[in-house]
């Protein structure tokens, strides 16, 4: 599978037996020529066989597929040409995502590529979460509403919170934070997505390291007014802004060994903005079974995990301290950090982007 993003280039090989993998990342070289780079590290060369004899399929991480791609889809000119077309949606990934499917495509001729879409999880929003209260003619003239993110791996941590909690996913209500270097939280009902928190584009929602999340829009007309340029603002919402912007650090275990006020403030906004989103997902979901947490922070932080689940123990949450603070015996397996017989369950659940895109590549070629 790859995971073509805007400087990198991750790969995963994953047998069909579900044995020893082995992955990697490519970075800065184009994507062409780092798809003929990775083809050469990979096992077959060296027996001596034709290169990707032993490749089954390739699965493609595509950022945007707009309204259009609401599953995974075998690629073919017409798939590459409207991958293409939402580009405008996503400047800097979907091309990224179509050089990357070019590059394996002239690599791999005769093999199957599929593209699996990180919005496609939230084609199932209903209208009054996925519409913007802007004129009806503008949003659909520029296709404005919100499509949602992080998908994949929201699909893939709510299938293990089910495992975890031995219960059916079409039985649980939950709502999956995603905390990486972009963040996101989700509602998900009876395993399908109702609310999150990314919108257009993965800027909305909560504090990322670099990125705003929510901000009143008129920010930018405000700073337009005052003659700072289009560009530059959207320079300083995406590159600037976040815990960055708040204390010069965007990662979160620097800002956690700071103890200087704007370090500590950093912490406060992003733990808050969280807990508002619990909050307010925890009222549309109504009856709210389990919390999710994932991605680097959300699996590694317990600090971010109990301050911002601070104070919810009338809505029946909560975190017990030793479990929430105990490492993860196992290595990287799922597990419990609320008190045993909390209302809801509050769990850590790894993330694994490159294992899900290549199960949803098998699942549509019913390779497994
Ligand atoms: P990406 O979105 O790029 O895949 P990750 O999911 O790897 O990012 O998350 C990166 C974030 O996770 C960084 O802010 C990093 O500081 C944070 N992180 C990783 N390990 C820890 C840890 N032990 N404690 C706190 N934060 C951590």
């Amino acid at each position: 599978m790859l995971n073509a993003g805007s400087s990198t280039l991750k790969y995963r090989l994953v047998p069909g037996d579900g044995g020893i993998v082995e992955g990697g990342v490519v970075e800065g070289i184009p994507h062409g020529a780092a798809v003929e780079q990775l083809l050469a590290r990979l096992p077959g060369k060296e027996t001596g066989k034709e290169i990707g004899a032993e490749i089954g399929a390739v699965g493609h991480r595509v950022v945007h597929g707009g309204t259009r791609f609401q599953a995974p889809v075998l690629v073919d000119d017409a798939v590459l040409k409207a991958i293409r077309d939402l580009s405008p949606l996503a400047p800097l990934h979907n091309p990224a995502g179509v050089a990357g499917i070019e590059a394996a495509r002239r690599a791999l001729p005769g093999v199957p590529q599929v593209a699996v879409f990180d919005t496609a999880f939230h084609a199932t929003l209903p209208p009054a979460a996925a519409t913007y209260a802007l004129d009806r003619a503008t949003s659909q003239r520029y296709g404005i509403r919100r499509y949602g993110f992080h998908g994949i791996s929201v699909r893939w941590v709510s299938a293990g919170a089910a495992r975890l909690l031995g219960r059916p996913l079409a039985d649980l209500n939950l709502i999956v934070l995603h905390l990486g270097n972009g963040a996101s939280a989700t509602a998900v009902a009876g395993g399908r997505s109702v609310e999150t928190s990314m919108g257009l584009t993965p800027l909305e929602g909560l504090v990322m390291g670099t990125r705003t999340g929510d901000l009143d829009p008129a920010v930018a007309f405000h700073l337009a007014r005052a003659g700072v340029d289009p560009a530059d603002i959207e320079d300083l919402y995406q590159h600037r802004a976040g815990l960055f912007g708040l204390c010069g650090d965007s990662d979160m275990r620097a800002i956690q060994q700071r103890t200087d006020p704007d370090a500590r403030l950093a912490l406060d906004v992003y733990c808050h903005r969280i807990r508002k989103y619990v909050g307010a997902y925890h009222a549309v979901l109504g009856r709210l079974d389990a919390i999710v947490f994932t991605a680097g922070i959300g699996e590694h932080s317990p600090v971010v995990r109990a301050r911002s689940l601070a104070g919810l123990d009338p809505h029946g949450i909560a975190v017990d301290p030793a479990r929430n603070a105990s490492a993860d015996p196992a290595g990287n397996t799922a597990r419990l950090v609320s008190p045993h017989g909390a209302r809801v369950a509050v769990c850590v659940v790894p993330t694994d982007e490159e294992r899900a895109i290549a199960q949803e590549t098998a699942d549509l070629l019913e390779l497994s």
